[in-house]
């Protein structure tokens, strides 16, 4: 005497697979097995279960981690000039060129990374991109100018600390990097 393996179907009730004492009458709509409510994960293409989820998220992202690593010396090399000359074209300047700039280093990462989707790429190349702005920043003539007053002010010579300037001259900066970092997470998060 045989059984088949859909001897448990015959009399209309069907059983989870993870859980062969629940009934469940839901199907996985990927691989077909059936699952109880436990198990049925809601996904935007509609229930699926645990094993098919996870084998799906596997597969969208494919980065390696070396591409942490790239992401974050491309989009340093590229943000360097960027984040030294930009941010003293005045805040028009700024304002229309930081989104642009975000995505065409996005695109660039995007690239180096071999097309690779990862989780935190774009956390990275946000890194490499604050990383580059503040040491732009630091040769900067303002920060410059603060630094050797602060100097001069410490051996004595009583110069004012132009922290006013200073200020100043920080806006210009962080408007750029909030900007750019925008356009870069959304490249890189969103696009393809
Ligand atoms: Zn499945
Ligand atoms: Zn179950």
């Amino acid at each position: 005497m045989t059984f088949s393996p859909t001897t448990s179907t015959l009399d209309d009730k069907t059983y989870c697979a993870v859980h062969p004492t629940v009934e469940t009458g839901l199907k996985c709509n990927k691989c077909g097995r059936y699952m109880c409510v436990k198990c049925a994960v809601k996904t935007p293409v509609g229930y699926r279960c645990k094993q098919c989820v996870n084998q799906q998220q596997q597969g969208f992202y494919t980065a390696t981690q070396a591409d942490g690593v790239i992401a974050v010396i491309v989009s340093f090399i590229i943000g360097l000039p960027i984040g030294y000359i930009l941010p003293r074209l005045g805040l028009f300047i700024i304002i229309i060129g930081a989104i642009p700039i975000g995505g065409f280093i996005g695109e660039i990462v995007h690239r180096a990374v071999g097309r690779r989707r990862g989780q935190y790429t774009w956390l990275f190349a946000v890194i490499g991109v604050v990383l580059a702005t503040a040491v732009a920043f630091y040769f900067s003539p303002a920060f410059q100018a603060f630094l050797m007053a602060t100097q001069a002010n410490v051996r004595g010579r009583g110069e004012d600390i132009p922290t006013d300037f200073i200020v100043t001259a920080l806006i210009e900066p962080i408007l750029y990097v909030v900007l750019c970092a925008g356009a870069l997470i959304a490249r890189l998060r969103l696009g393809k």
